[in-house]
């Protein structure tokens, strides 16, 4: 932790000037007491505060609280150093006393949402062994997370020991300090320690709870270890990336400052703006960028589209770092991956709502705050739903067969001006349709499992396990991500919440977890050629700036093996026999594989497959259909099957009829075009009015304060 973002954290309480590195070296306390468990003076009234964010904040990263959080939430401190003075069942155990622990639907199991204490009294406690003597700096509460009933904690007080026999309270000057707790079940809660006071074991004792509740709290506690090892080799990271929280603006520089160490490789650019007007920066990683290069697949990681889940938006500004230093350095797995791939990232779909979970940092921003777009809009559930349109076509066919199975257009309503699309949406569809994209991943986070498509039930029921025709490839993919993440592939870990993922091995179909209607995933999978999975990257969504070393080395070669994945399969290029010219939109059918691709402009494409003997059948309109077998090995390459096709007589009559005109694509690419420029028309529309508003109230603003700069 730098010292000079320290100062931010001192914060005046109650006339008390809280310490923070700078200046507290107490190595321990001398107790005198067994602490303050009898009636109480007038209690020295400790109130919380928020703190608030410097007016200019360029340089300025998130709120700092002084020293870290211990880690009930990060799952770094054990159950078993977590214990209570009594509590109502295993499912209420001091062990679900974590901050942001989720709970499942119903009640009653062994993972609820909280610690509950099992007596309504003042003698009930949480307490927290730190392993090591560790300066206590604040305490965050929080209430139980369960949607049928309300409990939560109002005011507590805080004992410390050494040795866990003897307690202290801690003090407001003369007085023991009565903490402000919550006053819902959701949002955290800072309480400052008047004086940060150094112990091994800390306690919460609840005075005051929600008069219709129990006993129930979730809590993180910061503190610094003491006797912290400061030799810089056993702490540093093996990579020197630039491990912090980046705000928007910290963002750019920063893909600015890639940009301009590797110019050769790189290039920025923007797909569209969010609701509040901020850029959806790309950076493209190619070793020709602005170009797409006939048959070098294309890979893309989106990052951020629920703001709040904010890992794998560092760990792409960490990738792009990590790629351009190591092709420097001549890495030759790094510079095969970039000369034989254009990778494109996008660290931030949804920049308003990270800026709001950023502003509260990483420990204050609770569950949901930031998740959604400005308007409210959960981009996850905000792409046209496909998949139902498909199973409902198939129901109703006579052969269920015959019905497109890919490239299935947008719904006529969704491009319409008032559908309810965000902006961020419309910006990712333009791109996906602008870019022939063959694999990309979806970064999330609060959980640790990789999901693959459908996400999608029919019918929208809440679970149904719905495998896509390339189940087995998105299996595999999953398999890879999951299988050498390392805190997923630990088989030490506790289960994050309350879903044991590891006894599926990390992997889930999106549906079988929760439906998720109108997914990325499965619009990326039915509209255009891309497969898609999402990654949920750590239990905890917002993790503490000093965790960032150790989840950039968890999630390193998942990321670069990952993208690897977009070699595997057959590709090639499809052509016309006569002219040698590429065709676009040609079908690759692969048999017993009910799901098509097409190919791109050039004619090139990409059909993801695991190792195996395939037939493969390429048609296209006016031309003869061709059938070739080709052969998927082990190896991360895929091999080459080139199509060369003939044209139907009747084709080549229309050519000469038509004398160059155009030729007519099938009905259904001609409604997938028309579709998507209906979108963009509204999309421009839309961006027209909100920058018209937008002048308004700057001129009027203007207009109201004439004297000022
Ligand atoms: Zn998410």
């Amino acid at each position: 932790m730098e010292k000079s973002r320290l100062a931010l954290a001192l914060i005046l309480l109650g006339g008390f000037l809280v310490t923070s590195d700078a200046t507290t070296a107490t190595p321990s306390l001398n107790f005198t007491s067994e602490g303050g468990w009898g009636p109480t003076t007038p209690p020295g009234r400790v109130t919380h505060k928020v703190i608030e964010k410097e007016e200019d904040e360029d340089d300025v990263s998130a709120t700092e609280l002084g020293c870290p959080p211990l880690g009930l939430e990060s799952l770094k401190v054990d159950d078993t150093q977590i214990q209570a003075s009594s509590f109502q069942r295993f499912g209420l155990g001091p062990h679900r006393g974590r901050l942001n622990i989720q709970s499942g639907i119903e009640d009653g199991d062994l993972y609820d949402g909280a610690w509950c204490a099992d007596y309504k009294d003042r003698h009930q406690w949480l307490e927290v062994d730190a392993l090591h003597l560790t300066r206590f700096t604040a305490v965050i509460l929080q209430g139980r997370n369960t949607i049928w009933r309300q409990d939560w904690v109002e005011t507590y007080k805080v004992q410390l020991s050494n040795d866990s026999i003897s307690w202290k309270s801690c003090m407001n000057g003369t007085q023991e300090a009565i903490f402000e707790g919550n006053k819902d079940p959701e949002s955290p809660v800072l309480g400052v320690l008047p004086v940060p006071v150094v112990a091994r074991y800390i306690r919460i004792n609840p005075q005051s709870w929600f008069h219709e509740g129990d006993i129930c709290l979730r809590a993180e506690i910061l503190g610094c270890r003491v006797d912290e090892p400061h030799s810089a080799k056993d702490t540093e990271p093996k990579d020197a990336l630039d491990f912090r929280h980046h705000n928007y603006k910290e963002m750019r520089k920063l893909m600015k400052t890639v940009s301009e160490e590797c110019p050769d490789i790189t290039r920025i650019y923007t797909i569209g703006k969010s609701y509040m007007g901020l850029k959806l920066y790309v950076m493209e990683i190619s070793d020709n960028p602005g170009k797409h290069e006939l048959g070098e697949p294309e890979f893309r990681y989106v990052a951020g589209m629920h703001g709040n889940e904010v890992l794998g938006r560092e760990l792409v500004l960490n990738l792009m770092q990590y790629i351009c230093r190591e092709y420097k350095k001549g890495n030759q797995r790094i510079v095969r991956l970039v000369t034989e791939t254009r990778i494109h990232l996008l660290p931030s779909m949804n920049p308003d709502g990270y800026e709001v979970a950023y502003k509260k940092g990483s420990e204050l921003a609770g569950w949901g705050e930031g998740r959604y777009t400005f308007e409210g809009i959960d981009l996850n559930h905000n792409f046209p739903d496909l998949n139902n349109i498909m199973w409902d076509a198939q129901e109703e066919a006579d052969d269920p067969s015959k019905v497109p199975n890919h490239y299935i257009p947008i719904p006529e309503y969704y491009t319409k001006e008032d559908a309810l699309v965000a902006p961020e949406t419309r910006a990712v569809i333009s791109w996906m349709q602008d870019i022939p994209f063959v694999l990309s991943a979806n970064l999330h986070g609060g959980e640790l499992v990789v999901t693959y498509p459908y996400d999608g039930t029919r019918g929208w029921a809440p679970k149904e396990n719905t495998p896509t025709t390339d189940n087995a490839f998105f299996r595999w993919l999953s398999t890879v991500y999951a299988s050498t993440n390392l805190a997923m592939a630990n088989p030490e870990r506790r289960i994050c919440h309350y879903e044991d993922f590891q006894a599926y091995n990390n992997i889930i179909n999106g549906g079988a977890w929760h439906t998720v209607p109108g997914s990325m995933n499965d619009f990326s999978y039915m509209h255009t050629n891309c497969f898609e999975v999402t990654v949920e990257l750590s239990c905890d969504k917002f993790p503490h700036a000093s965790e960032l070393p150790t989840e950039w080395e968890n999630n390193k070669e998942s990321l670069i093996i990952y993208m690897e994945q977009v070699h595997r399969g057959i590709k090639g290029v499809v052509r016309d026999k006569e002219t040698k010219k590429g065709i676009v939109d040609a079908v690759i059918k692969v048999e017993d594989h009910g799901h098509d691709i097409r190919s791109a402009a050039d004619g090139d494409y990409w059909r993801l497959l695991n190792p195996g003997e395939y037939k493969v059948v390429v048609w296209a309109e006016g031309y003869f259909p061709s059938m070739r077998h080709c052969h998927v090995g082990m190896e991360p390459r895929a091999t080459v099957c080139d199509f060369s096709l003939t044209q139907t007589p009747v084709q080549r009559l229309k050519e000469i009829r038509a004398k160059g005109g155009k030729i007519p694509q099938d009905l259904q690419l001609r409604l997938r075009a028309l579709r998507l420029r209906k979108l963009r028309a509204s999309t421009k529309a839309i961006n027209r009015r909100r920058e018209g508003q937008r002048m308004q109230r700057e001129q009027g603003r203007k207009a109201r304060s004439p004297g000022r700069l």
